[in-house]
């Protein structure tokens, strides 16, 4: 199989930047493709945001090898142009399966043949898109978390028609842009962090919500017992209250009561998380 070395990237929102950025600092040429001329103003407000938080937070990089990263993307709004010689197209465009889905359909009538597609999805299984590319032989799951320069886990995941040749090509650019690549052997939903980190964040939500034991001592006993820097409430600051208030509200009864706890405490008090200076704990007065 022919290497990567073209890269684009679909949708330059929260994670399509720092794909396209990560992949471009790591020296590869990207591409990156939005719908109109303001998503690629903010595409280009958030990679220099990206080049500012790597000159802080990562260890070598400096104004040199930053600028160079942000010189080797190159910015679109027609998906042709942007897939045009590409090897492989990340996709990370919303979560709505008729729009990837139909974003699909178009890449696999405009990307060349050689062109290898991969979905940044979180919740929705690649062979529920798989028949749109019209290429499921070269099609599969790249799972990149938030902040990809600090919590730099690629889950890859295929479907049953993935060809193997793909699937190993996808896990050698994974370590290629720094990334420690989490192979994911069968079809799973929440691949292997959300299916475990998920069951654990509710387990944590029904012990406070249920007034068995206070959400910082929930924290303290799962750090000092297993050894894991952060409880679940930590995470929880840290992914932001609303996504797991989205997904528990959207589930059964006992979900809802969950949600409804979250909200009455926490969502309707403006205590979202680490981002608005208050969650489950306090970090810092937001201006
Ligand atoms: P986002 O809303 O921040 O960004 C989506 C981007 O896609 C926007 O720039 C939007 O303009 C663009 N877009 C909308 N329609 C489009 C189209 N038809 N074609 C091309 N671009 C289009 O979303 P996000 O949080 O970056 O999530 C994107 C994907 O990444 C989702 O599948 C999500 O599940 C996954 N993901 C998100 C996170 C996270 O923490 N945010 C983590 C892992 C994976």
């Amino acid at each position: 199989m022919a290497s990567i070395s073209k890269v684009t990237v679909v949708g330059t929102g929260v994670l399509g930047s720092q794909i396209a950025f990560q992949t471009a600092y790591s020296g590869f040429e990207v591409s990156v493709y939005d719908i109109d001329a303001a998503a690629i103003g903010r595409a280009r407000q958030r990679l220099d945001g990206l080049a500012d938080t790597y000159e802080q937070e990562v260890a070598g990089a400096d104004g040199d090898k930053l600028h160079a990263a942000l010189a080797r993307i190159a910015f679109h709004t027609d998906l042709g142009a942007a897939v045009a010689d590409a090897d492989l197209v990340i996709e990370a465009i919303p979560e709505v399966l008729e729009l990837k889905r139909k974003t699909y359909v178009r890449l696999g009538q405009l990307a060349p043949e050689k062109t290898i597609f991969a979905t940044n999805s979180s919740t929705l299984l690649p062979s529920a898109m798989k028949d749109a590319t019209g290429r499921s032989d070269r099609f599969l799951a790249l799972h990149f978390a938030n902040e990809i320069w600090k919590y730099n886990t690629a889950e890859v995941m295929g479907t049953e028609d993935t060809d193997s040749k793909v699937f190993d090509a996808l896990v050698g650019f994974a370590v290629a842009i720094g990334m420690v690549p989490i192979p994911v052997r069968k079809e799973k939903a929440g691949y292997v962090l959300n299916s475990l980190l998920v069951p654990l964040l509710n387990a944590a939500a029904e012990l406070a919500a249920g007034g068995y034991a206070d959400p910082h001592d929930v924290d303290k006993v799962w750090r000092i017992a297993t050894g894991a820097p952060m409880g679940p409430f930590q995470i929880y600051d840290v992914i932001g209250l609303s996504t797991p208030y989205n997904i528990l509200v959207q589930g059964n009864e006992h979900a809802q009561k969950l949600a409804a706890w979250l909200k009455a405490n926490y969502l309707d008090q403006g205590k979202l998380g680490v981002a608005s200076g208050e969650g489950f704990y306090v970090y810092r007065p937001v201006a």
